[in-house]
């Protein structure tokens, strides 16, 4: 199984990249931001518990997530892969999906990272925030937020693969399809 954590601050260009390459790869997608709004939508108990963390900025609590995510993961047996875009945000949550992937008999192939400075981000985020309908995008403050959550819970999990020798950097700032080819060459070198 090629499975992919493509990692990255709010903004990095996750979801964008993500969508080309579970074609070029036949993987799974799953998105724990789109997982969380899926159940918003839908007015679901887990979705009203998510939204009073999301609309703040924080991270929806870790048993929560997790068991979502591992949900999402039962759900699609055939998989030949996953593309994990927004998980793990916190080391807990990457023990976690550690051993639930060795309990499948699969593991972690690599961590691909969108390195993006924080003033791009923010710059991206207010733009997407004027279509995407994301309250979570349309307000500087909660965007803030983010960006300082990604920096001191998440942005660690980097050393959690690091440690693993499976942590690889891309640069995030170009066009699309330049990234696109980044991210391809790093995949055909794993
Ligand atoms: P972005 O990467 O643009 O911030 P996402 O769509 O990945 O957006 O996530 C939106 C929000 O959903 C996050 O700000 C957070 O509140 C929540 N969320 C998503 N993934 C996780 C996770 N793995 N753990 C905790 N909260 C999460």
């Amino acid at each position: 199984m090629l499975n992919l954590v493509l990692f990255g601050p709010p903004g990095a260009g996750k979801g964008t990249q993500s969508e080309f390459l579970v074609k070029r790869y036949s993987l799974v997608h799953l998105s724990t931001g789109d997982l969380f709004r899926f159940n918003i939508k839908n007015e679901t108990e887990l979705g009203l518990l998510a939204k009073s963390y999301i609309d703040k900025g924080a991270l929806v609590p870790d048993s929560v997530t997790i068991s979502m995510l591992e949900d999402a993961v039962n759900k699609n047996p055939d998989a030949k892969g996953f593309i994990f875009d927004g998980f793990p945000r916190t080391n807990a949550q990457a023990a976690a999906l550690d051993t639930f992937l060795e309990g499948r008999g699969t593991s972690i192939t690599s961590m691909i990272a969108l390195e993006v400075a924080e003033e791009e981000l923010k710059v991206r985020l207010l733009e997407r925030g004027k279509t995407s309908g994301r309250a979570d995008d349309a307000d500087p403050a909660v965007i803030q937020n983010r960006i300082n959550t990604y920096n001191k819970e998440t942005a660690p999990v980097k050393d959690f693969y690091d440690g693993q020798g499976k942590y690889r950097g891309v640069d995030g700032v170009g066009s699309i399809e330049e990234i696109t080819e980044r991210l391809v060459a790093v995949i055909e070198s794993l």
